[in-house]
């Protein structure tokens, strides 16, 4: 197994796939928990003061906000691409769409060039583009 050093406390454990170890995880899921709680019981908190009631960074909680863990209203939370205010995430509902359709876009080129390296020549027929 590959032994790697914690990214967080620097000790040595069989590194699985995060970078840091079981125990520094465990003790994140127990931080994000006690902000969830603290958002339950004190939904309208700004980020620092939600920080520093609970010991989270704020660089953490807004990490957590990225990946959609938590929500957020009241405009701290930006999207991405436009600058827009969002609750959750990284982009608003019209950037991630368009976000996704170029992931689509990129996916089928992919497709495409992989199929024209596969396809037979042999039997090849050549489109013309101009009109005559
Ligand atoms: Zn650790
Ligand atoms: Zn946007």
């Amino acid at each position: 197994m590959e032994m790697a050093n914690c990214r967080r406390c620097k000790r040595l454990f069989p590194r699985i796939r995060e970078p840091i170890c079981n125990d520094c995880m465990q003790a994140d899921e127990d931080l994000f928990n006690s902000v969830k709680e603290f958002l339950r019981e004190n939904p309208k908190t700004l980020i620092a003061d939600v920080a520093a009631e609970t010991g989270a960074s704020a660089k953490k909680i807004l990490g957590w906000l990225r990946e959609g863990r938590l929500e957020i209203v009241g405009g701290e939370l930006k999207c991405k691409s436009c600058g827009e205010d969002i609750t959750t995430g990284i982009f608003c509902e019209p950037c991630q769409k368009k976000v996704n359709a170029d992931l689509d876009e990129m996916e089928s080129s992919v497709e495409a060039a992989r199929a024209a390296l596969q396809a037979d020549r042999s039997n090849i027929v050549t489109m013309h583009s101009r009109k005559k």
